[in-house]
């Protein structure tokens, strides 16, 4: 298979396999992980912007990248939706310390719109923070400079190893260079936003990279404000995610590993949700329930290839209560859904994320 050899020839690869769906604005944007908000009932918002992300990484979970196994289309959000959208749902929640955390089934990083939405978001009222999951190798000092100046408080980064080998290895990609991104971070850092660190623990792999990428986070000054610098992720194969063969620790014996290493290096290495100021908000009403019919306008594929984006009706031009949701149907059905009004039974509804088969 061909990779490019920097992270935009991985973006154009993916564009020349599958189909780039822009989001439009009057699509609704609570519904599918793929792309808009996602509300867990909490102070904490989920921004999608895009499902791109020119890694492949050997675990990923959501399958993304050019050796992406599953996918046949990827969704770029619009900018103006996703905040008229967010507006909404915070006025809604009427807290006044969300933290808009920017996510996705992709790399935000890629998004080329991240600027605005920064600084779109600091601007609503309410929300008094914004922080990103990134690899950070995409952006550069300008952009962070930007990005910055519109207000991000906060990277949640994700490295794996500080060796540049394995840290490619672990990538997918060749071009992947840990110490440019190590210079990424001191950057961020000289720019007053803060950096935490959120390695994935592969068992066999890199297990002595954990102290490694501790001792650089706390020597860099990483972790501000009370929170640790690292906070270590155990890895979680997943069903339809890049699968690593290694030896999945249990929960009992991750926790325990990360107590060894907080007393062997006298570093806090988890946080409450205390610590981390998630508290419970008012959630987002659930229209629809798992084996509701309901009547859904086809507008697109889904993110993977079986999956078919769905809107459904009728709309009431309002995030609280218009969904758009997952429709499984055989891929080949493609031409004749697209466009189409059809009936769906909702089979699975996890937090507003909606999955439905058709009728
Ligand atoms: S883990 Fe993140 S950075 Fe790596 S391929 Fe998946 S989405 Fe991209």
């Amino acid at each position: 298979m061909l990779i490019g050899v920097t992270w935009k020839d991985s973006i154009n690869e993916i564009e020349g396999k599958r189909k780039i769906i822009r989001v439009s604005e009057d699509v609704p944007q609570v519904g599918v992980l793929a792309f808009g908000l996602v509300d867990r009932g909490t102070n904490i918002i989920e921004v999608r912007p895009t499902t791109l992300c020119p890694l492949s990484c050997i675990y990923c979970s959501v399958n993304a990248g050019p050796r992406s196994t599953n996918r046949w289309a990827e969704f770029i959000d619009d900018p103006g939706a996703l905040l008229s959208a967010l507006e909404e749902v915070i006025r809604f929640k009427d807290v006044n310390d969300v933290e808009v955390h920017i996510d996705g089934m992709g790399e935000p990083g890629v998004y080329p719109h991240l600027v605005e939405l920064v600084r779109g978001i600091k601007a609503i009222s309410g929300v008094s923070r914004v922080s990103i999951q990134t690899r950070l190798y995409m952006l550069n000092d300008d952009s962070l400079r930007e990005l910055a100046q519109a207000g991000l408080d906060r990277i949640n980064l994700s490295v794996d190893s500080l060796n540049p080998e394995l840290a490619k290895r672990i990538s997918g990609v060749p071009w992947y260079d840990v110490n440019r991104v190590k210079d990424l971070v001191t950057h961020a850092l000289e720019l007053g936003i803060n950096v935490i660190i959120s390695p994935v623990w592969l068992p066999g792999i890199n297990d002595d990279d954990m102290v490694s990428i501790i001792k650089w986070a706390r020597e860099a000054g990483l972790g501000k404000n009370e929170l640790p610098p690292v906070l270590i992720q155990k890895y979680i194969p997943h069903k339809r995610g890049r699968r690593v063969k290694v030896r999945v620790m249990t929960w009992q014996e991750f926790w325990g590993k990360i107590r060894e290493l907080e007393n062997k290096l006298g570093v806090k290495l988890s946080a409450t949700n205390d610590g981390l100021n998630i508290h419970r908000a008012p959630k987002l009403p659930i229209p629809y329930d798992v084996d509701d019919e309901v009547k859904v306008r086809i507008i697109s594929r889904g993110i993977i290839k079986g999956e078919f984006l769905g809107v459904i009706l009728p709309l009431r031009n309002s995030v609280i209560y218009d969904r758009v949701i997952t429709v499984i149907a055989e891929p080949n059905m493609e031409k004749i859904l697209i466009g189409k009004q059809v009936k769906v039974r909702i089979i699975e509804n996890n937090n507003n994320i909606y999955i439905g088969r058709l009728i």
